[in-house]
């Protein structure tokens, strides 16, 4: 440690009495000592120096919280725990003192990764498993999408997306993060909350236009398709005729995609709204942070049906012909992506699907992106492999499992409770998730053994339905409480929980990492 503040374990543990008592406490001649023994109460990796002050994460009644050494010239909002020189500040992990933070010590401010080879959606419901994550990215080529959060998992966790970026600021500070990281709205369907993200400051957007996609066409005969589009305006009929019914779109593995005219028709037709969504959105966003300032995923993928590689060309050509620049784009591959829970379908049929996606992404100028890609082990080496190492890959609950994962080991009366819950609630979590585990196979909350409760994150039905239970169990404030504080008191076995889990995934996309 090249700089000041580094202080006993003794003083430390001194502020903090004083700061739990609520009274100020003098200690002098603070600075310049070295106190690696103080680890348990600080997070080494955190120390900064701004030109006049020394900023350092510490862990306070089981509460994060930022020390500030020296006169405070940022003006971190907080209570000053030392009266003489230097002067000791703690100060609460809020969103103003993040908005601090970020101005103060530009790294911990997302920026956008588009530009990156691989990029990783963590995402971090209950706001302390970033740490965790970021640990496997200081020495990883793939850059951290910190933040990544929908409006779906905002709402049923009650949090901004001006929280969401603090508990990311703090968490980059916290692990000393001085690399490139990003924040990701996620599936983001209106102009309002494209506005509201990148106001908030996220710098990617994933603007999801289903609402747009009008998949009865998908499903019409050929006949069908073929009349309804001779009731499309002739202009634009004739346009996209012109444009895609010669077309051999050449890909480099040597295939083309080309447009049949039924396929064209139907492709059209059920994709035309979507694109033109697509445009509004991106200008939404080109309002709030101007051209090429953020990045822009364009996500087609929550269909019932697979993305065919014409529609896949074809939303995004339109979509570049609008002028928008897609960042990434999500297509739906065939097989089922369920939340926290392994690919269901043929993995070579997913290759062989995956890899026309990939290589069209590679000839528009994009990456390819992976939606509820946490635990999808069977097919991460096809996604590292086919993309040649090019792709955004999103995971996000499965923080949360490994949340549950720690209660079900360390609190399992809690657990049960949680459990219990989620099996109760499971129908109305399913309205927003459509999973489809066998409930009948999974055994009763009552008096299950610690051995049974850890068996269940091993097995496939109990994880989707622990998985989508997060809305409900937080809605639950008793059970939400206790969640918290047992997390709270425990946060380096949850934080090495999410390392280890997403570890498994770098390590089968073939992603080196570690410190
Ligand atoms: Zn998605």
């Amino acid at each position: 440690m090249d700089f000041g503040i580094v202080l006993t374990a003794n003083e430390i543990r001194l502020w903090m009495a004083a700061a739990r008592q609520r009274r100020l406490l003098t200690v002098t001649g603070l600075a310049d000592r070295v106190a690696q023994r103080a680890a348990d109460l600080l997070y080494p990796r955190s120390l900064q120096r701004t030109e006049w002050d020394a900023l350092v994460a510490i862990r306070l009644d089981s509460k994060d919280a930022l020390l500030v050494v020296g006169p405070n010239e940022a003006g971190f909002e907080g209570e000053r725990v030392v009266d003489t020189e230097p002067a000791v500040w703690v100060c609460p992990l809020d969103r103003a003192n993040a908005e601090h933070m970020r101005h103060h010590l530009p790294f911990t401010a997302p920026v956008p990764v588009g530009g990156f080879d691989v990029t990783f959606g963590a995402g971090d419901r209950l706001g302390f498993a970033s740490p965790g994550a970021l640990r496997l990215f200081h020495h990883s080529p793939a850059v951290p999408v910190v933040a990544q959060q929908s409006v779906r998992e905002l709402e049923l966790t009650c949090r901004s997306f001006e929280e969401v970026l603090a508990a990311a600021t703090w968490s980059v500070f916290q692990e000393g993060f001085a690399r490139p990281w990003g924040a990701d709205g996620d599936h983001l369907k209106t102009v309002e909350w494209v506005r509201k993200a990148l106001q908030a400051g996220f710098t990617m957007i994933t603007a999801d236009v289903s609402d747009y996609i009008r998949a009865a066409y998908s499903a019409g005969t050929d006949e069908a398709v073929t009349e309804a589009w001779q009731g499309v305006g002739t202009g634009y009929r004739q346009r996209i005729e012109a444009d895609y019914g010669a077309l051999a779109f050449r890909l480099d593995d040597g295939e083309s995609v080309r447009f049949p005219p039924a396929e064209l028709a139907r492709t059209a037709l059920v994709y035309r709204e979507a694109v033109e969504h697509a445009e509004r959105l991106y200008r939404a966003g080109v309002q709030v942070r101007g051209e090429g300032a953020f990045d822009f995923e364009l996500s087609i993928d929550e269909t019932t049906f697979p993305t065919t590689p014409q529609a896949h060309l074809f939303v995004a050509r339109e979509a570049q012909r609008l002028g928008v620049r897609i960042s990434s784009l999500a297509p739906r591959f065939v097989g089922e992506f369920q939340k926290g829970i392994d690919y269901i379908g043929d993995p070579e049929a997913f290759r062989r699907g995956f890899h026309t996606h990939a290589a069209l992404a590679r000839a528009l100028g994009y990456r390819i992106s992976v939606h509820s890609g946490s635990d999808k082990f069977a097919i991460f080496q096809a996604v590292g492999e086919e993309s040649r190492g090019r792709f955004h890959l999103k995971t996000s609950g499965t923080n949360w499992l490994e949340a549950l994962r720690v209660t079900a080991r360390l609190a399992p009366v809690l657990f049960r409770r949680i459990y219990r819950l989620a099996l109760g609630t499971f129908a109305k979590s399913n309205t927003l998730y459509h999973t489809t585990p066998d409930l009948q196979k999974l055994p009763d909350a009552t008096n299950l053994s610690e051995e049974a409760m850890a068996a269940l994150f091993e097995d496939a039905d109990a994880r989707r339905v622990l998985h989508i239970s997060y809305g409900e169990v937080l809605a639950d404030a008793d059970l939400s409480r206790a969640l918290y504080d047992l997390l709270r008191h425990h946060l380096d076995d949850y934080r090495a929980s999410v390392e280890r889990h997403l570890g498994r995934h770098l390590d089968a996309l073939g992603i080196p990492h570690g410190e």
